[in-house]
């Protein structure tokens, strides 16, 4: 496999990091993954933008341009003969000393990666998936706020470990005041007659481009698509409940805390999206050949 690092595209064994890397010694960096399907990039736009947005919360200065950084993706792409996949892209703050000081870095490592993600077993797409809701919070937003999606997930991991010690793969996320975030690494939908309902990103939400997607595809079915303030209540007595995300895509989530959502199975709103979503990414997307 071929990575893209620093300007040059070198072999997987050649790509290497130090050390001293504050994106290892910290988590002190931002990331995007992004899908390609059928030889092209999936909203590729919608990701540089957002790395960009969450370098400049963390006062990263990527040095690269986002019309560069487009390229790049591309590229990396084209050289690993990639059609259908995952881009892992990666900022770090660069080397640095031991201390936290990130003024001391001065020169952020890019990285792309162009590989494949496989996040659940195929069958439960048919099945859908069980969840629980974790001790773990979701950051604080005047902590790491959730909108950065930086190098630093240990949260999640945390969260995430609650629920395989729980006997299922996935969470969910509550916030401080005890209103639903997202999931461990994707958003959350709620399907209540015919409105489809997710949590504002003050809640504690990334602004998933995936989440924008199925708002945006809900509405075109003639949902009533709105963010709303969601708890636990609102998860029990759904219709229906889903997931989101550029590697999960979407996936029906029909046992919240050993409660049986809807009938069990993930719904036919459920399926109409995903059907929906599978259609566009035939359609959209920045070519790669
Ligand atoms: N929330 C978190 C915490 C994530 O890490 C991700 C991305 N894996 C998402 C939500 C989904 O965002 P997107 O649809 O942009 O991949």
């Amino acid at each position: 496999m071929k990575i893209y690092l620093n300007g040059a595209m070198v072999e997987e064994q050649e790509a290497r990091i130090s050390v001293f890397d504050h994106g290892l010694l910290y988590g002190d960096g931002v990331f995007e993954g992004i899908r390609a399907y059928h030889g092209r990039v999936f909203r590729l736009e919608e990701h540089i933008a957002r790395l960009y947005q969450s370098a400049k919360a963390i006062d990263l200065r990527i040095p690269v341009s986002p019309e560069d950084m487009t390229g790049t993706v591309v590229a990396t792409c084209r050289a690993n003969a990639l059609r259908d996949g995952y881009i892992r892209l990666v900022v770090t703050r660069g080397v640095g000393t031991l201390g936290l000081n990130p003024y001391l870095c001065t020169e952020p490592q890019v990285i792309v990666i162009a590989g494949a993600i496989q996040l659940y077993p195929k069958d439960l797409y048919e099945k859908g998936l069980a969840l629980v809701t974790v001790g773990t919070l979701r950051n604080h937003a005047e902590a790491v706020n959730p909108r950065i999606k930086s190098l630093n997930y240990l949260n999640n991991v945390l969260a995430k470990i609650e629920a395989i010690n729980a006997g299922v793969m996935e969470c969910i996320l509550l916030n401080a005041q005890g209103y639903v975030a997202e999931a461990s690494g994707d958003n959350v939908f709620v399907v209540r007659g015919d409105a489809l309902l997710t949590p504002p990103a003050w809640c504690g939400a990334l602004a998933g481009i995936t989440r924008e997607v199925v708002m945006e595809l809900g509405a075109g079915q003639g949902l009533r698509v709105r963010e709303e303030v969601l708890s636990r209540y609102d998860l029990y007595t759904a219709d229906e409940v889903f997931l989101t995300g550029t590697a999960a895509e979407i996936i029906g989530a029909v046992q919240i805390d050993r409660r049986t959502i809807g009938d069990g199975t993930p719904g036919p709103v459920t399926r109409r999206l995903s059907a929906a979503f599978s259609d566009l990414t035939r359609q959209s997307g920045t070519p790669i050949a």
